[in-house]
């Protein structure tokens, strides 16, 4: 095996070694049952199993009300952006959205295929290097729910705190800082994240929902499209994707034993602390994209004086193991993303990376 690298990826990411080493040990054989958890029936005991004790997990890291759910769905985040609306954004309604990125406007326009859908706030105006402040924030008259995005993956902005809207209804997407941090879950009707950031491997979605939300619900849907569906049969309508939901259980173990989420926040701010150090330390070279007091956790970006030396920063970052660090097309420039998985030392050595080269190129 070559040694393993410091994986710097937005998604699918970095995750946990331990975790790793113990899927490829149950790979072949899971519980002494002679066969692979691969070809095992959804409907046996040793998935059943798994798949319950995932969302007590789920339920407790995030210290949930009771009567909330933990859902196991397909079809990535993107599809939430389109089974939110089709569920909940009837005829005759509206619904809010605040669009602080690229994932924030792709749920906004699937809403607006399906129904009335309005832009409550929008910072597209400076690059999406911020979040709008509340006073900015307008919402319609009795909107069914507001719809935000926690981190913006690709911009690198965060919601240090997460707004309410007195009792509309909140649908977040959170894919890509779910685990990183404490929240209150109940202030949320909705949550949905993707779990390749995050998470566990792509393949599942995590939807956590209060049932509540349901009454309103549409049901001239498809049933496969309908969350109640989803509720009523345990995420066990159809063959859900076993494996993945088997990692997401391992990644929830590690999180606990390592202290939970109050550890993970703790941990996290001192990573991305390493790298915006030197993005203060050295603002004529690197230039960050978020403002500062939006600043991810999870998605660190920035700009360096050319992009040729960008290019450089890329490849000599991949030299000394450090991968994956090329920012997406709509901001250029550098993107180094810190999940819980990724090492305090992989910041660590990310950071006497960036002084290195602001040395050697400044
Ligand atoms: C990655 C990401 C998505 C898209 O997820 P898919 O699982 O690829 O559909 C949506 N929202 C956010 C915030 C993301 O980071």
């Amino acid at each position: 095996m070559g040694e393993r690298v410091y994986n710097f990826y937005p998604g699918p990411a970095t995750l946990p070694y331990e975790v790793l080493e113990e899927a490829s040990q149950s790979f072949l054989d899971f519980n002494h049952k002679g066969m692979s958890l691969l070809e095992m029936s959804h409907r046996g005991k040793d998935y059943e199993a798994i798949q319950n004790e995932t969302e007590s997990l789920m339920k407790e890291l995030l210290d949930m009300p009771d009567h909330y759910r933990v859902l196991f769905m397909g079809g990535g985040a993107s599809t939430q952006f389109a089974l939110v609306p089709m569920n909940f954004l009837k005829p005759g309604t509206e619904a809010d959205y605040i669009v602080t990125g690229s994932f924030a406007k792709k749920a906004y326009e699937e809403a607006a295929k399906i129904g009335k859908a309005n832009i409550a706030a929008s910072t597209k105006g400076s690059n999406f290097d911020r979040l709008p402040a509340k006073e900015e924030i307008k919402l319609s008259a009795s909107p069914v729910y507001v719809h935000l995005t926690s981190n913006n993956t690709i911009y690198g902005t965060q919601w240090q705190e997460l707004p309410s809207f007195g009792g509309v209804p909140l649908v977040a997407d959170m894919s890509s800082d779910i685990m990183s941090r404490r929240f209150d879950v109940s202030q949320f009707s909705l949550i949905y994240a993707g779990a390749q950031k995050n998470l566990g491997p792509a393949g599942v979605t995590v939807v956590i929902i209060d049932p509540g939300l349901l009454e309103k619900a549409n049901t001239d849907l498809p049933v496969i499209m309908q969350y109640k569906t989803f509720v009523e049969n345990d995420s066990l309508y159809n063959t859900p994707p076993v494996y993945a939901i088997y990692m997401v259980n391992l990644v929830l173990k590690w999180i606990k034993k390592n202290g939970g989420l109050a550890a993970m926040e703790r941990r996290n701010q001192e990573k991305a602390k390493y790298i915006y150090d030197v993005l203060d330390q050295y603002p004529e070279f690197y230039k960050g994209h978020a403002q500062k007091e939006y600043r991810s956790l999870m998605n660190v970006t920035f700009r360096l004086p050319s992009e040729e030396l960008e290019a450089t920063f890329v490849a000599e970052g991949a030299k000394n193991g450090l991968v994956g660090l090329k920012g997406h097309r709509s901001v250029g420039g550098i993107r180094a993303s810190i999940y819980n998985a990724m090492p305090v030392e992989g910041c660590k050595a990310l950071a006497e990376f960036m002084k290195e080269f602001v040395k050697k190129n400044g």
